[in-house]
């Protein structure tokens, strides 16, 4: 079969290639997931044994109401959701907390969905500028709640940080931040899309009311898929169930959750973020050594004189930014290819998932990658810039990473 329909290209690069792609790595389904996609595919097949009182979290076969505890536990938190992206999760919480003209704190390398979700509410997003470093700082960000009370006679009604941002992977110091938003009685939320489902994550220890994490980016589920975690003391209110009445019928829907509209992952996007979960939980205790994996990678690369990493160094994510204006950009000006001529070396020794034709900044995340598929990556690397002339010292190398 090479067509799905006719039309639609059969899928196969996580089985043909070493993927490197950055915000698809730790989104890969495991085998599990996959076989709960094709027996889950029908929309409401996770209602064959939906009885009252009828909402998503209730239902016990098939487990999906353990399965909302187990996400609580996992996370430290007391009360979780399934939502469809870690962008329904800040949706739910900044319309539960938002006002017209509210602000809202988040960091200078917030992901656009904080930005919609706050303005979709009625808020303004107020961003903490980075230090040198590209880092968010509780100082920071205790000056900037100062900073929008004093401009707009208000404190903001809601922090809300990623621990690693998108943009560089660094991390923030998201325990102390929390800390400040609690001083100034602000509630806190934890940005998660790059941790939840990586690395251990325990929302308590942090001081966050919200937890959100995103099942398609870091838990190996299928897409839309996220968690949204919260305090007993916040589920009273971004979970409240509905209390209009029909003033025709007087019909009520008693436990549906307002922000939720009721029920919200359904069929095979729940069922494979379920059957990857077992994995996952187990995955996150590995956390260091995929660590070192992508500082080893990134060592190859600094390797080739003249490349560059614009993340904080040494790595603490998968997730790396690096700059390789230097050399690889170099071959692209004289390449009658341009700067694709390192995606066509790459993807003829079966690598993809860089971006095709950048050879200056680019992104790469070696979640999930064997050592033995890392290594092959650095020695692919080098290998390319061999063969362009450029300069590698193996040596500083073999230094860092023994
Ligand atoms: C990917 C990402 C999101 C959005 O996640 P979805 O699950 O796709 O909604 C939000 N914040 C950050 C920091 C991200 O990297």
């Amino acid at each position: 079969m090479r067509k799905i329909a006719d039309s639609i290209d059969i899928r196969s690069r996580e089985e043909t290639y070493i993927n490197i792609q950055p915000i698809q790595a730790a989104g890969r389904l495991t085998p599990e997931a996959r076989k709960a996609l094709i027996a889950y595919g029908d929309g409401y097949s996770t209602c064959d044994a939906c009885r009252k009182p009828f909402r998503l979290d209730k239902i016990s076969t098939p487990p999906i109401a353990p399965f909302h505890e187990q996400l609580a536990s996992f996370l430290n938190m007391d009360v979780a959701r399934v939502v469809p992206g870690a962008r329904r999760g800040f949706q739910a919480v900044t319309s539960t907390l938002v006002n017209k003209g509210d602000s809202v704190i988040v960091s200078a390398l917030a992901h656009y969905t904080e930005f919609l979700a706050v303005e979709e509410a009625g808020g303004i997003v107020k961003e903490v500028p980075l230090n040198e470093h590209k880092i968010v700082t509780a100082d920071a960000t205790a000056e900037k709640i100062e900073a929008v009370s004093q401009e707009t006679g208000k404190l903001p009604v809601l922090v809300m940080i990623d621990h690693f941002d998108y943009q560089f992977a660094n991390e923030h110091d998201v325990k102390s931040i929390a800390k400040v938003a609690h001083q100034y009685d602000i509630p806190f939320l934890y940005n998660g899309a790059y941790t939840v489902g990586v690395r251990p994550v325990n929302g308590k220890d942090i001081g966050a009311d919200f937890v959100v994490g995103s099942g398609h980016k870091s838990m190996a589920a299928p897409a839309p898929s996220g968690v949204l975690a919260t305090t007993d003391e916040w589920a009273s209110k971004v979970f409240r169930t509905t209390q209009t009445v029909g003033d025709v019928t007087k019909r009520k829907f008693g436990i549906k959750e307002v922000e939720m509209l009721g029920c919200t992952l359904m069929g095979s996007t729940l069922i494979g973020m379920m059957a990857s979960f077992p994995t996952v939980r187990e995955r996150v205790n590995h956390w260091e050594d995929e660590v070192k994996k992508s500082n080893y990678l990134i060592d190859g690369l600094l390797a080739i004189e003249g490349g560059r990493v614009v993340s904080e160094y040494p790595r603490k994510h998968t997730l790396s930014k690096v700059d390789t204006s230097g050399n690889f950009d170099k071959v692209a000006q004289n390449h009658k290819r341009k700067g694709f001529f390192l995606s066509d070396e790459l993807s003829s020794r079966g690598i993809v998932g860089e971006f095709a034709g950048a050879t200056r900044v680019w992104k790469l995340n070696t979640y999930g990658l064997s050592w033995e598929k890392v290594r092959y990556v650095v020695d692919t690397f080098q290998d390319i810039a061999d063969k362009y002339e450029l300069q590698v010292n193996k040596e500083t190398e073999l230094q860092v990473n023994k």
